[in-house]
């Protein structure tokens, strides 16, 4: 077993990871930005290190700031959490060359996943379906480029092959525009990725977002815990999630699960990771991996009862995985809604300072948040500061309780998007259950 982990994150986060390895037994090292001094959850870690100032770029991205702490500490293992440097696979190189253990997937791993021209081939040859695409990197060539397009058939989209984070994508209904918006595409993907290789996918117009939660070992096991719909989405963010995604045949959830498993063995994926999907006219199309912990992730362990951070960190300590795809049941239903810190109706952002903190509970809801009566929600940072979570027998009762843990949190001195989560709750829409990931964005313009 592990001795002692570094957390390079912050937040709810932060909090989850210090949770489990504390049940571990495995000491703790917190890092923290100067805008995070005072924040409740680092009194819980054995160690904390100062990493620097407030802007991310200069601390929670401060790769040589970390594995200084790191080393300083004596930290055997670094847990990267979700964001900040989860999937950069410069910093699990870097980790590993420093002779620590790096909680996730290795550092080649990252990088194919981080690449969704080689991901896809990847997961093409693994026998995962994915949407059809330019099969490759899009030429230089404008005529070769409508060739690939016509064959596609529009609309289509572009997509920057190291994009992340919804940025760097255009979709293109006309072939009269397909010249001009590839060169705004390369413009954009060159200035946030500083790389420009671009490709091409068929742009499916009313898809659900469903994910796969895989486990593996890198040493020839790997199972699948089902899956996540996340439909509903603004802007790219998830918003609310919930497993298992409602009416999906169950022969074809199966099948899905076995298919990204069998492709996990193939790549000798070590630990947590998620498929995505696009779910349209009942086909699965891959769209990319993420090779690290999910924010959703809690609804996945309230249906199958697995905690995926103890799995990760079992794994890195060197464990087999010892769970095998029959043990593993969706029981029951979970929801997850993001809290976040921002105007309901404008949203944007609203840090501050947090006046009182009452957290709802009762059998069934799960929070995790790092909020506390008096503390700071700083403004550098991503502005979710909670996550509720709430299991049923069926969906039917999981909506009722989390209606009740919504009504029952109170979050006094910041706005936060609850009404707008109460909103989504009683939409006869999302009652019913399988909307497309547009289904949100037009419910908000009525
Ligand atoms: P990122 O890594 O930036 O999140 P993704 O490739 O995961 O990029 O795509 C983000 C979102 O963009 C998807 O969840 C989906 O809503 C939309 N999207 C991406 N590719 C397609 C596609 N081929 N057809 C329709 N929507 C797409």
């Amino acid at each position: 077993m592990l001795s002692k982990v570094l957390i390079a994150n912050r937040g709810e986060i932060a909090l989850r990871i210090l949770r489990a390895c504390k049940e571990l037994g495995i000491a703790t090292v917190a890092v923290y930005s100067e805008a995070d001094r005072e924040q409740p959850y680092l009194a819980l870690a054995d160690q904390t290190v100062c990493i620097g100032p407030p802007a991310a770029g200069k601390s929670y991205l401060n790769m040589t700031a970390i594995l200084s702490a790191a080393s300083i500490t004596g930290a055997e293992a670094i847990h990267p959490g979700y964001g900040f440097l989860s999937e950069n696979a410069e910093f699990a190189g870097q980790v590993e060359e420093a002779g620590i253990t790096f909680i996730g997937p290795r550092a080649e791993t990252i990088r194919l996943m981080g690449d969704k021209i080689s991901a896809k081939k990847a997961m093409h040859a693994a026998g995962v379906p994915c949407i059809p695409d330019s099969g490759g990197a899009l030429p230089e060539s404008a005529d070769e480029c409508t060739t690939i397009a016509a064959h596609l058939g529009y609309p289509v989209i572009i997509k920057a092959a190291l994009g992340g984070g919804g940025r760097g994508m255009r979709v293109v209904y006309r072939p009269e525009n397909l010249t001009e918006e590839i060169s705004l595409t390369r413009k954009e993907a060159k200035l946030a990725f500083a790389d420009d290789t671009l490709y091409m996918e068929k742009y499916l117009e009313h898809p659900r977002h469903i994910e796969y939660q895989v486990l593996g070992d890198g040493q020839g096991h790997a199972i699948h815990l089902g899956e996540r719909d996340c439909s509903m989405q603004r802007r790219n963010q998830k918003m609310v999630e919930e497993s298992p995604a409602p009416h999906l045949p169950e022969e074809q959830r199966r099948q899905m699960g076995k298919i990204v498993a069998d492709a996990c063995v193939r790549i000798g994926y070590r630990g947590a990771g998620t498929f995505e999907f696009l779910y349209e006219n009942n086909g699965f199309h891959f769209i990319e991996m993420n090779t690290r912990l999910q924010v959703e992730h809690p609804v996945t362990e309230f249906v199958t009862g697995v905690d995926l951070v103890r799995w990760q960190l079992l794994i890195a300590s060197g464990s087999l995985l010892t769970l095998d795809q029959s043990m593993i049941r969706q029981q029951g239903h979970a929801v997850e809604c993001r809290i976040n810190a921002e105007d309901p109706h404008t949203f944007f952002p609203c840090p501050g300072r947090v006046a009182r903190f009452h957290c709802p509970g009762g059998p069934g809801v799960r929070v995790d948040s790092y909020l506390d009566n008096d503390c700071q929600v700083p403004p550098q940072y991503d502005s979710l500061v909670a996550k509720v979570i709430t299991y049923g027998h069926d969906r039917k009762s999981a909506l009722a309780r989390m209606q009740t843990a919504l009504e029952e949190m109170h979050i006094e001195g910041i706005k936060t998007n609850i009404p707008l989560q109460q909103r989504i709750l009683n939409d006869p829409g999302y009652l019913k259950g399988g909307m497309d990931i547009h289904y949100l964005e037009d419910m908000l313009k009525i």
